[in-house]
Parts: C-alpha cells; structure tokens; sequence
C-alpha cells in the first residue's frame, strides 16, 4: 500500500522523475565484467561452507585502475590472521578516492586520544559529484519549516533527491571484522557493473565509517598481534576500549559525552542522512536486532517502526532465499533505551538500524560450538545457524556484506518512499505541540542551579535542538499537581523538577471527588524555552520526559536502563507545558552555546560564592589550589545575597583572577572586605586517586571522564597499586574507589593465576596498549595486602569513596562498622531514578543540595545501620513490621499473665529504617561492641518513601528498598568511608549527583561537621 501511495502522489508531482524498479533485482554478477580471479579464489578459500556466502559475497569484480582491499592487507578481506589496523583502513579508504571518481573521504573528528574518523562516500559519479546540491535538498525535507509544511514542494525535493544511508562499523573493538567487510564493500560499490550494485549507487549515496571506537581498534589489533606473537599462550582481555569506557560506548547517545558519538551524530546530522546502519559481532550468524522486541522506546515516531519491519523482514528474505542460515530479526532485544548509537537516527527522524553477525573476537579460524538457545529454532528464526560449525572472518565479512547489500538494494528501490518518510516524520516533529504535545519544554529563570541548567541546554544544543529565550515573563497553564501513585511513582512535575515542593506528593489528603484544575504559572523574562514545533523535538521529548516501565511488563529480559530523565538526573527544574500559547511569547533564538553568568561583583579581597552544587565550583577549587576556601557550616547572608550552607569564603586570590574564571566557568562571586560572622572550616584542593581493578574498566571509566572534564586532578591507580605501595596516606587524601562490576573476593583475589602472566602495556608490538595504565600482568587483585594498605589509609584519615558493588566491598572487608547490605529478595531495580530523601542536610556531603534530589540506581545495595559492631539488622522494611504475641485483647493490646498484678511495660526502642535502633540498658551494660557517638555510620540521604520512590523506570519490590539509607558517611579510625548505594556517575547522565562526591572530597578532613552525636 506505502508504495503505492507515493508512486500516486510522486509520480503527479513530479511526472519527470525515473522511477527505481520495485520488484528486487536478481543478485548475479554481470557476466561482462571480468572477475579478479585470485581474490575471488582466496573468498571461497576462506569461506568455510559454500552456504556461508551469497551471489553478492562470492566473487569480486576486476577492474584495472581500483585497488582491491589487498592492496594494502596483502590478502582479501577477512582473510585469518589479518586484522587492519586505523591507519590501514583509512589508507585504503583514500587509494579508492584517488582511484575512483565514486569515491569521496571525509575527515570527520578526532577521537580522545587524537585518532582520526572518516566517513567515506560511494555513490555514482553524478551523485558523488552533486552531493552538496543533493545535501540542499535532503536539508529542506529535513525542516520541513524551510517550506513551510507544503507537501507538494516535499514532493518535488523528494523526486530530486538521493538519500544517505550511512553504515558505521566496530563501535565495539572485540568486534572486529567490520572494518575489512566495510573496505570491501567500498571497492564493490565503486566497481561492481551487475545491475544489483548499480542500482545501488545511482540511488543511494553510501556513507561509511569503518570504524568508531578508533582508539580501541587500534588497542584491539594490539591484542591480537600478541596473541599471534604469543602461540599457544592465554591472552589478555581488552581491558581498556576507548579512552573511557569499554562496551558503554555504545551507550552515549543520550548525554553525548565520547568524542565518537559527537562526531558520528554530527556526520549523521550534518548530511540529513536517512539511515544509522551500526556494525556488531555477537550473535550467530546475522541478527538485525532493530526490529527487537517489545517495549518500544515510546518516543519514536510509529513511521519508523514501520520502516524496522519493512527492511528487518525484506534483509531475512533476502538473505534466507540465498539460503544462508541463522538469518533473522525480532530476537529478544528490546527497544526502549535510547542510549545506542544508532538509536540516534531514530530520535532525529531517521532510521536505526543494528546488525550483530558472529565474530571470533579477532582473525582466527574457530570451530564455534553454540548453545541450545542460539541454535533452536523459533518462530522468527526459521533457518537457525548450525549448533556447530568452524568459522572465519571471511564467513562473518561475508554475512556482514551480504546484509548490506541486500539493505542497499531494498532501499534504493524504495528511495522515494523512504525520503518521503523522512519529511513526514520531521514534519509530524515539528506538529508536535499540537498534536502529541507537549508544546514546550520550559526552563526558568529563577533556576536555583544556572550552570547545570546551562549544562543540559548544551547539551539539547548538542542534539540539534534550538532553543530561545523569553524576553518578557509569559502565563501558561499548568497541568494539576497528580497525587503520589501507587507503587512510587514520584510523578511528573514532581519535587525536583518544577520546585514544588512536598505537597505536590501528598495527594493522600485530597478528597476524591475533587477534580485537580490546571494553574497558571508565570515564569520570568529570561526563561529558557525549548519550542516542540522544531525538527528535532523528538529528542528533547526523549531527553526530557519520564519513563514508566510497568513491573508486569511481559518483557523479563530487560535490555538495558529502564529511566533517564534528564531534567530529573541532572537536579534541574524543567517544566512540561502542553499550553500552546507558550509558543506565542516573546522569545529569541539563543545565538551560540548557552552558559550561565559568572564574574565578580562589588569590590573587596574576600569573595562568597554560593554553593549550589553546580559542577563549576569544584573547577573552581582545582583551578586555585594555593587560594585559601573555607566552607560556612550555617547558611548566612551577606552582601545583600543568602547563601547556602557549605558556600565558599575565598582569600589569597586576585579579584581579576577569579573574575576570569568565574565568566569562563559560570561561577558568581561577590567580594567584601569582611568575612560573615558564620562557622567554618578549610575546604582543601585534597589529593585524589582514583582507583580501577584490572577485571573491569567500564563503569569507573565515567568517572574518570567526568574528572578529566571538570578538570578535578588524580592519580589514575589500580588495585595492584594499592597492594605494592604502602603508606598510601602519605600521597593520598581521598581514593575514589568507583563500581568495578565484580563481587567483593574478586577485588581481592583478581583473575585466577593458573595459566602465563597477561601483560597490558606498551611494547613494539602493543604500541597502543598501556596509554592509560600498565601492568606486566592483569592477574593479581587487590589482595590481602593491598586491603590492609586501604585499612591504613583510611584509619590514618583517608577518605575512601565507594558506591554500589564497591560499597559492598567496603561493608564485607570491614571499612564500615554499624554499616551492614542486605540482601533484596523481590527488589527490581533496572537502571531506574529514584527519589531521595535529605536525612542530615548539615553533612557537608549534602552542601548546595535541596531535598528530593533523583538518583539513579541499578539493583542497589540495601543499607542498614546500627549502634553495634555486628548488630546486623538486615531486612527490615519501611513501617512498623512489629507484631504483638498471641495473648488476650486486641492487635494492639499488651497481653496479661493470669494471677498476678501487670508489669509496666518499659517503652519498646524505636527507629526509622534510615536510622540506628537506639541502644537498649542493656547493650550498654558491657558495650564492647557499641560504637561511639562519633564514630557510627551517618546518613546523609535516604531513600523515599516507596509511594514516591520511583521517578522513572522499573521499581518492582520497592518495598525493601524504601526509607533504607542511600548515602552514608561512615567514620573509620581517623578517617572516613562515605558509601553510595546508588551510582552518582552513570554515563554522564547522572549530574544532579555528581556534587555528593565533590563535597565529600573537598570537605574530606572535616566530614563530621555539623554533627548532632547522640549521648550514649
Ligand atoms: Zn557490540
């Protein structure tokens, strides 16, 4: 029906385009064009079976003036034991440039440690050559506003224009063999003359980038070269991927951190390509996941789940009647999260689309067994791979090839129709406020943290989204708070994020049959406006919106994280308007990044700045490490502005030094010439490790990231390090001890030592590895040692700072006294934002934080605290659990023995579920095991109740978790263990919680400030 309705409309509108053939062209070579013999010879060589390969795969095309891939690998595409390094790639890349008028590379950014990214386009000569009027084009049907809506004008660009599917290879660097298919590709795009492959490049330009994750490549090629340098030896696991994070790279779409998701979505946006096309190796033999399973991300527009299935199910066809088996899509991958690369086209109106063929993690020849899951049949799997079968590199470049072409094929005779939905979706995009809504997303002026609400418009920025500003205050009509839902749900506009406060919660105490009515709010002249009626709305709609995961959802096997609301995450208010008058205030455009206003005001040599717990003031603090900064333990006012607990008194700085860094960072001082009368104490530049084990990088790797941006100095350590050199306290103040995704023995006992020692640094052969930490062997854990080492620091008044499975390393070692995790039972927590709760907001922890902060956990440990060494208390839950004996009277009754007066009943101790049970008469009548005052477990945050503990997510069970502490500062000796149940740096999309660990590190020695002890 789709094709025929656009050969309708297109072919009135515009009668003189050449329409593509819609039946599939046969895929057989032409028999005119010689085939390079020798090359072809070697495809079939290393093909393992014959039904690995396709018509497309199984030969190559001669031609005398382009050089084949063996130009540079000195053997074909995927031949074992080759594995490209960048630099070859692109080396290739640019011979077929020189070689062919087909051909174009482009240079498009540089990756973290200074590699280059390329994106190559393949297309006709005439295409090639037209690509920037071409690109004119696809830049009106990509903001439809530039025609003003009218279709017919659409119609004409559509008839006009050829679009851009663009193809991404080996973000993942165990997944290696996309950048040989993808040279492969490039030469048979460019040279092949069978009718296949022209239709192609008449209509489709190619984009590809061979390889994303280009310093993990390289590090990747490393890898294997040792293994072959090293016959018969274990090898070491790619420990370290790009210059962060491992696997997560594939996970930064959303706040758009890594210098390979900026460029791959620039690239994508730059050129309105139609299609992200991402390269993976996981799954035998080629599974085209974007078709995926249930819930869809709920976001996107329904167009593109149609264009899923259409080319999910056309690629299976294809592939299936050229009897390659293990073809198939839907599988078990769901599709909420919008965190993958590729999900980046489908939140800027393009396509997404993901293939995981099968890989050996490298070029060697493997006999692969695979379980009874991968190799059964199923209903969307009707031809499954071989249980068992020997596999190559060329098998997979063959699988990898063969999907693309047939993908290339299947759009290019449906280009119209796919150009066409482009310009539908970006339109329906730019109708959203009055369609779907909302109308707008609105931040205020009066927001309590400028720099980190500048953080987020950046980063909308980042996104292709515009924002304005309001020039005049402007009224729009607010949906009615909603009461607390049942199960937790902490409800849009809640506490955090459109600063109202606890009422908004406590719809318990409204009557049911009032009906909430809308309220006007007015926000102030200088409000920043994101307007729906843009092209990219959807992703601000992604960003910006709550998720709801149901705890029955049918889907068991959960993908990845559940919630990310981002205004939520990032402690900045963000109001959802559905009022379309929004659209009609006084606004600009914001010309430029938005920042937040710094400098100094008024005159005199001491200077306050506000702590607002927005990330600048700990720049700030780095930035000046010989300037004195104190931290005020009350909240004051002075100069004519109130200031918050924990607000910085800065001396021994000049004003014009502090003006500059304040404009440059967003940091408001204002000086005086006395100090407010207020209680102080120093806050240190304190020196900081950050400590990684060798078992796993990845979740550590978004600390460091977010260190090295703001510009917060460290030692990068491991555990090894720890375990080797003692008298850490000598050298360090705090050790930053980020989640390591291992339990608390393996921090210990690391990898087992039975077979050779596995090195990972730099050497002739590995020039790549070791950039970011060495060793001669991965092996060796933390150790007995090393944890004795750690005791010592902490008892000499180190701070260590741990947060989820590192807590429960803390807590098992004994760091923490009063301090136990209980285990959940039917607590579900998948990557959701939950709300928390100030317990202590005099711990210097919690300066520059308001209450009801979101904070994000994925299956967090379940803290308990006690009075007493060992005095467990593991398992109770939010309310009064106690239940009276069987006995005379009522529930609530006290039971009476017969014949004799009554007893008085002393008072039953009593305690929230944050808090210690207070001692009893008799735990103090020898209190060996009690702990001082000074010295038990203090709560700084805890969990919401479990009626509005869920901001956005999955919570199933939430029960257990509810009203338990969050994040406790445990004193230890001379020193402290400030523990996290939650992540407080999650792929970047955690920043509202980033300053509970900045506090802690900058307040390290005076952690116990503001403390009320109890008297026994
Ligand atoms: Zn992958």
């Amino acid at each position: 029906m789709r094709l025929i309705w656009w050969l309708s409309t297109v072919a009135l509108a515009a009668p003189l385009f050449a329409q593509p053939a819609l039946v599939p062209l046969k895929a057989e070579r032409d028999a005119a064009q010689a085939v390079d013999e020798e090359y072809t010879r070697k495809i079939r060589e290393y093909t393992t079976e014959p039904f690995f390969n396709s018509p497309l795969t199984d030969y190559l095309p001669a031609s005398k003036t382009v050089p084949t891939p063996k130009a540079v690998l000195g053997d074909v595409s995927g031949a074992p034991g080759i594995l490209p390094y960048s630099t070859e790639v692109y080396s290739y890349m640019r011979m077929l440039e020189k070689a062919s008028p087909r051909v174009k590379v482009f240079s498009i950014g540089r990756t973290e440690e200074g590699r280059e990214m390329i994106a190559v386009a393949v297309a006709s000569e005439r295409l090639i050559k037209s690509l920037d009027e071409n690109r004119a084009r696809l830049a009106k049907l990509a903001d439809p506003r530039t025609i003003n809506l009218n279709d017919a004008e659409a119609d004409k660009l559509v008839a006009a224009s050829a679009p851009i599917y663009y193809i991404t290879g080996t973000i993942h660097s165990t997944e290696t063999g996309a950048p040989t298919a993808l040279m492969e590709l490039a030469y048979r795009l460019a040279v092949d003359d069978s009718a296949y492959i022209k239709s192609i490049r008449d209509h489709v330009i190619t984009l590809i980038t061979p390889i994303v994750e280009v310093d993990g490549r390289d590090r990747m090629v490393d890898l294997y070269k040792w293994h072959l340098a090293n016959p018969g030896k274990q090898w070491p696991q790619l420990i370290y991927w790009g210059h962060y994070v491992m696997h997560d790279n594939n996970r930064d779409a959303m706040a758009l951190t890594l210098a390979l998701t900026r460029n791959v979505l620039n690239t994508f946006i730059s050129w309105k390509a139609q299609v992200i096309h991402d390269l993976h190796e996981s799954v035998p033999y080629l599974y085209d996941n974007t078709v995926g399973d249930g819930p869809y991300n709920a976001w996107i527009d329904p167009i593109l789940a149609d264009e899923w299935q259409m080319m999910g199910w056309n690629n299976v066809s294809e592939m299936t009647k050229f009897g390659m088996p293990g073809v198939f899509t839907h599988g078990t991958f769901d599709t909420w999260s919008p965190s993958y690369l590729m999900f980046m086209a489908a939140t800027h109106n393009g396509i997404s689309r993901l293939y995981e063929t099968f890989g050996n993690a490298g070029a060697d020849t493997e006999e692969r067994t695979l379980r009874p899951g991968e190799y059964a049949r199923t209903w969307f799997k009707q031809n499954p791979p071989l249980p068992k079968a020997k596999w190559s590199q060329r098998d997979n470049n063959n699988y990898e090839e063969t999907g693309l072409l047939t993908a290339l094929n299947f759009f290019a005779a449906n280009e119209k129709l796919f150009l066409h939905n482009f310009y539908l979706k970006a339109k329906r995009s730019i109708e959203k406020p009055r369609t779907e809504g909302p109308a707008a997303y609105v931040f205020t002026a009066e927001e309590r943290r400028p720099g980190a609400q500048a953080d987020l418009l950046r980063l909308l920025q980042a996104q292709g989204c515009e924002i304005s500003r309001a020039t005049a205050p402007f009224t729009v009509l607010m949906p009615a708070k909603k009461p607390a839902g049942r199960g937790g749900r902490g409800g849009r506009g809640g506490p955090a994020t459109d600063g109202a406060t606890d009422g908004a919660t406590d719809g318990a105490a409204r009557k049911p049959e009032e009906k909430p009515k809308p309220e006007p709010r007015t926000f102030p002249a200088g409000t920043y406006i994101l307007r729906m009626d843009q092209p990219y709305s959807r992703i601000a709609d992604t960003l910006l919106d709550y998720q709801y995961w149901a705890p029955n959802d049918p889907q068991k096997s959960i993908y990845d994280d559940t919630g990310w609301t981002f205004g939520e995450l990032s402690d900045v208010q963000v109001a959802r308007v559905t009022d379309v008058k929004v659209l009609d205030a006084a606004m600009t455009r914001v010309e430029g990044p938005v920042t937040a206003p710094g400098g100094v005001e008024n005159s005199g040599s001491i200077f306050l700045v506000n702590h607002n717990a927005d990330h600048a003031l700990v720049t700030l603090r780095y930035r000046f490490p010989q300037a004195s900064f104190d931290a005020a333990e009350e909240p004051f006012e002075a100069a004519g502005h109130k200031f918050n607990r924990g607000s910085f008194i800065v001396r021994n700085i000049s004003a014009a030094d502090l003006a500059n860094a304040g404009k440059e960072l967003g940091v408001e001082a204002y000086a005086v010439d006395a100090a407010p009368s207020v209680k102080t104490h120093p806050l240190r530049a304190a020196r900081i490790a950050l400590m990684h084990t060798w078992t796993s990088t990845q979740a550590e790797g978004w600390w460091r990231l977010e260190f090295d941006r703001l510009k917060v100095p460290y030692d990068y350590i491991s555990t090894q390090t720890a375990a080797a050199e003692g008298n850490l306290r000598s050298r360090y103040d705090v050790i930053v001890f980020p989640p390591s995704r291992g339990n608390a023995q393996a921090i210990i006992s690391g990898m087992p030592m039975y077979g050779n020692p596995l090195p990972w640094k730099v050497t002739p052969t590995t020039p790549n590895m070791g950039r970011t930490d060495q060793t001669d062997d991965m092996r060796p854990g933390l150790g007995w040692v090393g944890l004795e080492h750690l005791h010592e620091f902490v008892r000499q008044g180190g701070l260590l700072i741990v947060a989820n499975d590192t807590s429960n390393f803390a807590v098992t070692f004994g760091f923490t006294p009063g301090v136990s995790v209980a285990a959940g039972r039917g607590l579900k927590v998948t990557g959701s934002a939950l709300r928390s709760k100030m317990v202590d907001a005099a711990s210097p922890i919690a300066y520059g934080f308001t209450d009801n902060l979101a904070i994000f956990a994925s299956n967090p440990p379940i803290f308990n605290v006690t009075n007493m060494v060992g005095g467990g208390g593991s398992g109770r839950r939010g309310g009064d659990d106690r239940e009276r004996p069987t006995g005379r009277g009522t529930a609530d009754d006290p039971d009476l023995p017969q014949g004799r007066t009554p007893a008085e009943i002393p008072e039953e101790p009593h305690a929230e579920t944050w808090e210690a049970m207070p001692l009893t008469d008799e735990q103090l009548r020898n209190p060996v095991n009690v702990i001082p005052p000074a010295q038990r477990p203090r709560v700084v945050l805890r969990y919401a109740n479990n009626n509005e503990l869920l901001v956005s997510g999955l919570l199933d069970g939430g029960a257990e978790l509810a009203q338990h502490a969050a994040v406790i500062d445990s004193p230890y000796g001379q020193g402290h263990v400030v523990l996290f149940s939650n992540n407080p740096f999650w792929r970047a999309e955690t920043k509202g919680s980033y300053f509970l660990v900045f506090n802690a590190i900058m307040n390290f020695d005076n952690l116990g400030a503001g403390r009320k002890l109890a008297d026994k």
